[in-house]
């Protein structure tokens, strides 16, 4: 309830005609009001609208402030550019707009690591991330990578202790793909191995570590916990077409929601059993939520992807409650069955560089 309305609108109506009915000198106000019916009016209109604003501020959920970070060191995705090829932002950020007008989320848009620092960080709820790669640097290498400034090794690890200690963590798509373990960075046999305990400690705090994808699909999501807020917008039959992850290192604790179905999936990297896709867990005190979507426009714009997201954002803001129990072991016990490595096809060479002119 925002401050200034009075805990019930109509008791405070109740109140003040008992009040009248027993002042009777009082009822001279009214009347006087009365015999001036404009005034008369214009004090019920705006007796109105003071219901109307009271009314939907109390049922209003308090205001959350959340950092959309999306800074990548590795790929960047058109999701989050901040100019796509057409010149206009990335399509993630007019839906994250409107999830934060509905939601009543306070959204700050950064690519800045530079700024994580403990008190900084203290200022939101929440951190949204949807980031590739090292963040600690500028640029994964040469290729690719936004350039924009990185965290520094503290910047990261006020970062883990702010959730630890309470904030909520909400992951998309490639938030999976940033902070590789060691030895992971590139695509090479190791990316195919779980890492256990060496994992990177975002790995940890996220809860899984992306491995690579193949051909965009369609793919199944079978449910593993219809109760989970924003769930139950997801048709037993969702199966949209999406970049889909190939995950390792699951956090044993984690509490799958929904999960990869690999069973009709093309591509070596989905010749594997099932897997969990989205899921939530605690980290220390902070609520950790993520899901591997996110990577196509009509994945944004599709109102089940929406749900799903509006239903992490809610449970990591604790505006809801659910039962987070692990559940990893009973819903994909095979999540352990990594794919085998498959490497990928030779760089093709660089072309020559053209013959100098020589001026006749
Ligand atoms: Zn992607």
């Amino acid at each position: 309830m925002e401050a200034g309305c009075p805990p019930n609108l109509f008791a405070g109506f109740e109140t003040a005609s008992s009040f009248f009915a027993s002042n009777p000198a009082s009822l001279r106000l009214p009347i006087t009001l009365m015999k001036s019916p404009r005034r008369f009016l214009g004090l019920i209109v705006l007796g109105l609208l003071a219901i109307t604003a009271c009314a939907q501020a109390a049922g209003e959920p308090a205001r959350k402030k959340v950092l959309f970070f999306t800074k990548s060191s590795g790929f960047e995705h058109d999701a989050i550019k901040l100019a796509m090829k057409d010149g206009q932002p990335g399509y993630a950020y007019a839906v994250i707009k409107e999830l934060g007008e509905k939601k009543h989320i306070d959204f700050t848009f950064s690519k800045d690591g530079s700024l994580f620092t403990p008190e900084y960080l203290a200022q939101f709820d929440a951190f949204l991330f949807y980031t590739t790669g090292d963040l600690t640097l500028a640029r994964n290498d040469a290729v690719s990578g936004d350039n924009t400034p990185p965290m520094t090794a503290a910047g990261k690890e006020a970062l883990l202790q702010a959730i630890r200690h309470g904030k909520g963590f909400v992951g998309v798509h490639s938030a999976t793909d940033t902070f590789h373990s060691p030895g992971n960075k590139d695509h090479s046999p190791a990316r195919n191995l779980d890492d256990g305990d060496k994992a990177d400690p975002y790995v940890k705090m996220i809860g899984a570590e992306f491995i690579k994808h193949d051909a965009q699909q369609k793919a199944r999501q079978l449910v593993a916990d219809a109760k989970f807020p924003g769930i139950s917008a997801v048709p037993a039959d969702f199966a949209p077409n999406e970049e889909w992850y190939s995950l390792k290192d699951f956090a044993a604790d984690m509490h799958v929601i929904l999960v990869q179905d690999t069973s009709t999936m093309t591509g070596p990297s989905y010749a594997r059993p099932a897997f969990p896709s989205t899921w939530a867990r605690m980290h220390g005190q902070g609520r950790v939520f993520y899901t591997s979507m996110g990577h196509r426009e009509d994945i944004w714009t599709n109102p089940v992807f929406q749900a799903v997201l509006g239903g992490g954002l809610d449970w990591a803001l604790r505006r809801v409650e659910a039962d987070v129990t692990p559940n990893l072991a009973k819903v994909a016990p095979q999540a352990g069955v990594l794919p085998v490595f498959v490497a990928p096809p030779p760089k093709p060479a660089a072309p020559a560089p053209a013959a100098t002119p020589v001026k006749p």
